[in-house]
């Protein structure tokens, strides 16, 4: 396989590097050869993040996660372009860092500060090397629709149910395959779009009519619930059973 060249050859040895400050990136995932899939080069087309991490930050009573991402620079020369690169990762990230093989004059951390963009110095070698040279603030993403959507892109996702994240990599049951997933996905039509569009919302119920994709959402449910409805609905089905015949 050709090595990974420019700023690419960064990411899987940062991806290490927060794992080791106790963030996930993709460890339990794997392709159908085993490779793991690194938290690398996610989100959506027109917001690429080069790096990320998640990590449980939840209490007994609510479960939340926390996301830091990372806009990696493989050139010495930082622009203004590069922060503000990093500092859009706060629509969804609770922490944005740029990283880049270069000691940061004063200006640039001047800047990153203002910006509350974190920096992480690259030490270049056979085995590149992290530190953090400024740490980045760390607060509440600016769009939580945003920050569902760039979890879903690292196949984490939020129950429907209990509301707990989950990957939807979790295997409970190792009857199911390698290649499969164990999540549950719903397909539902998003009644407040058809408000418009002349349908009418009971009859959609109803009859159960396929809506197009752009009036249709995915919700998900973590396969701990969906284990619970199955044994639930299992229940409730399970008809009476009838008297024993006297002989
Ligand atoms: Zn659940």
């Amino acid at each position: 396989m050709a090595r990974a060249r420019g700023e690419r050859r960064f990411y899987k040895p940062l991806c290490r590097w927060l794992v080791r400050r106790g963030y996930y990136c993709g460890q339990q995932t794997s392709t159908y050869w085993g490779k793991i899939k690194w938290f690398t080069d996610r989100g959506t087309k027109a917001q690429r993040v080069d790096v990320a991490g998640v990590r449980s930050i939840g209490t007994n009573c609510a479960d939340e996660m926390e996301i830091v991402a990372v806009e990696v620079r493989s050139k010495g020369l930082i622009r203004t372009r590069d922060l503000s690169d990093a500092q859009d990762f706060r629509q969804f990230a609770h922490l944005a860092y740029l990283a880049a093989p270069v000691k940061f004059p004063d200006r640039v951390v001047r800047a990153a500060e203002e910006r509350k963009v974190g920096l992480i110095q690259i030490s270049r070698g056979k085995r590149p090397r992290f530190e953090e040279a400024l740490r980045a603030p760390k607060m509440e993403p600016e769009s939580r629709t945003r920050m569902l959507e760039f979890l879903k892109s690292l196949e984490v996702f939020q129950c429907t149910l209990c509301q707990c994240f989950f990957p939807i990599w979790t295997r409970l049951n190792v009857e199911i395959p390698r290649s499969g997933k164990s999540f549950s996905e719903l397909k539902r039509t998003k009644l407040s779009s058809i408000l418009n569009k002349r349908l009418d919302p009971f009859e959609i119920v109803d009859k159960g009519l396929i809506v197009g994709s752009d009036l249709r959402i995915s919700r998900y449910i973590c396969p701990l619930c969906a284990a619970d409805l199955t044994r639930i609905l299992q229940k409730q089905l399970r008809l009476p059973v009838p008297h024993k015949v006297k002989a």
